[in-house]
């Protein structure tokens, strides 16, 4: 089969387009005919060697899959040759004291796929046949590939972590990336007034589309000052941040009292400042939130095939293009997702 890999740390240019084994699947394993695989930030910070995750060179990159069941292997009776499926991205162990709550991101054990297993930049991957999400007709392959790391991560954080309520103020960062487009989405969907912010005002005219009601041009604009503006001098409820660095710190600065930041990301800049005395003064919340649990990827998939939920797709390119998907997002050039169609 082909599958693109790397054999060393670097640009855009150590991806590789190879032939490899189709690999066999093991006991309770299914192997999935790869139709669309995102291709995610994470996925440049594994190629470059600066992930922090252990990883196994040569190695296939791609963990939010959408394909056919094409084979299985022993002991696998819930799923058939030829359903279609989303794996888990996260396989976590089903066993320790995180999953026994239902908390699968905190799982001790847990396991990315094309982190420590081959991904899905190829035509066929392995998954473990429990962790296939069946993929209602009403889905493309495409959208299959678009809800995990996008309404998953965002449900999470603004439904769970944040409780996020009618007729609050919402501020979205990067509003062009799978997140923000994402997080517009679920604000409304909850019943929120979103403030969008990006870098580019293309980006914002389509957050606009989506539902914003204003927007920051964070390249040319105040952040807080612009967020404060917008909401007569009181600032946001809740600022769903995945940026870090100064558009965190500007996050923080946008806040009305009482207001929360719930944080994804930090390409933007991992350490960022914090006023301790601002902080507890006005009891702002700076919360963490990672990924989603299981349960919480089903009801978004469920969501998207019902139609509340539309994931938005930038571009779905052939696994020969794999680095030009990568050099879009690297230019941030993005509104939504980018998509590799092996
Ligand atoms: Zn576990």
């Amino acid at each position: 089969m082909k599958a693109v890999r790397f054999h060393e740390y670097g640009d855009v240019d150590v991806l590789r387009l190879e032939d490899v084994d189709v690999p066999e699947p093991g006991p309770g394993e299914a192997l999935v005919r790869v139709r669309a695989c995102a291709v995610n930030h994470v996925d440049l910070d594994m190629r470059n060697g600066t992930s922090r995750l252990p990883l196994t060179l040569p190695h296939t990159l791609g963990f939010e899959i959408a394909g056919e069941v094409a084979e299985l292997g022993p002991g696998v009776s819930a799923v058939a040759v030829g359903d279609r499926v989303a794996p888990l991205y996260q396989i976590h162990c089903r066993e320790c004291e995180w999953c026994a709550r239902g908390e699968h991101m905190h799982c001790v054990r847990i396991r990315m796929l094309g982190v420590q297993s081959p991904g899905g930049y190829a035509e066929y991957a392995l998954a473990p046949a429990w962790a296939l999400i069946p993929l209602p007709d009403s889905l493309s392959f495409e959208q299959g590939a678009s809800i995990q790391t996008t309404f998953g991560t965002v449900w999470h954080a603004l439904v769970t972590r944040v409780g996020l309520d009618e007729g609050r103020w919402v501020l979205v960062n990067a509003a062009g990336s799978g997140v923000g487009t994402a997080g517009i989405q679920v604000a409304k969907l909850l019943g929120a007034r979103v403030i969008a912010s990006a870098g580019s005002d293309a980006k914002l005219e389509r957050a606009r589309d989506l539902g914003a009601e204003a927007t920051v041009n964070y390249a040319e604009e105040d952040l807080a000052g612009r967020v404060r503006d917008v909401t007569g001098g009181r600032g946001v409820d809740v600022v769903m941040e995945s940026v870090g660095g100064d558009v965190l710190a500007g996050s923080l600065a946008a806040l009305a009292k009482d207001g929360s930041v719930v944080t994804v990301g930090a390409h933007g800049g991992e350490v960022v400042p914090v006023d301790v005395i601002l902080l507890f003064r006005h009891q702002w919340s700076l919360i963490g939130s990672v990924r989603a649990t299981a349960d919480e990827i089903r009801r978004c998939v469920d969501m998207v095939a019902a139609g509340e939920l539309h994931p938005v797709i930038h571009a779905a390119l052939p696994l020969s293009e794999a680095r030009e998907a990568h050099r879009i997002l690297e230019a941030r050039e993005q509104f939504g997702k980018v998509l590799l169609v092996p």
